[in-house]
């Protein structure tokens, strides 16, 4: 059983994930596979290259995701090709990686800030949102990230609106107060989703 966990930027759905690893649940983060396939020798970066050429390169041969970023903000259609190229093989390499987990979890989990804006939500049993109010999303972030306010406040608008996400989640949990409280929550959950396989 895969539960697709999200929430917008500095709601907690990594702190989410790690509470559930403590108690010896699996996960995985789009994120980092994201990164993944485009790393060093993996197929979709010469594909990346071909396409774009060496400006998207750094110096190492990693990915210059700032200099792509800029490509594809800017032209719908590029943006097109590079998830065509992209997201069928995060989503493989997702379910690789889940499927591995699986051996040792009674169920797992797929951490993903764009659960349901990729459609990664359709690989999931139930969706858990990680829910606290855009001001402490702002405030987390700003102490977490050196970034502007004005940068968060972009990622938060390009993100689905909190009330948008809350209405498509089976399961919800409220972040916006002590880690304790969070950690009942999760604590709780865990032992619903166990109950839930049989
Ligand atoms: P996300 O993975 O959704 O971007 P994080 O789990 O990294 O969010 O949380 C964002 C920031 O807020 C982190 O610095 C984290 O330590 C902090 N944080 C998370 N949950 C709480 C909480 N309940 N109270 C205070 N700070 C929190």
């Amino acid at each position: 059983m895969i539960i697709g966990v999200t929430g917008g930027i500095g709601s907690g759905k990594s702190t989410v994930a790690r509470l559930f690893g403590e108690l010896g649940i699996g996960w995985v983060d789009a994120d980092d596979v994201a990164r993944e396939i485009v790393a060093p020798g993996e197929p979709a970066l010469d594909a990346i290259t071909e396409r774009f050429g060496m400006q998207v390169l750094n110096n190492d041969g990693s990915l210059n995701r700032a200099t792509l970023r800029e490509i594809v903000f800017t032209d719908p259609s590029q943006r097109a090709w590079l998830e065509s190229v992209t997201h069928p093989r995060i989503r493989e390499r997702l379910l690789e990686h889940l499927r591995q987990l699986c051996t040792q979890s009674p169920y797992v989990l797929l951490v993903s800030p764009l659960l349901f804006e990729s459609g990664q939500d359709a690989l999931v049993k139930r969706t858990l949102v990680v829910d606290v109010p855009e001001a402490e999303q702002l405030a987390r972030t700003l102490a977490r990230d050196h970034v502007s306010e004005q940068q968060v406040r972009a990622i938060l608008a390009a993100q689905l609106p909190r009330d948008v996400r809350l209405s498509r989640a089976d399961d919800v949990i409220d972040n916006s107060r002590g880690r304790n409280y969070t950690q009942r929550q999760v604590a709780a959950l865990d032992q619903q989703y166990r109950n839930s396989i049989t």
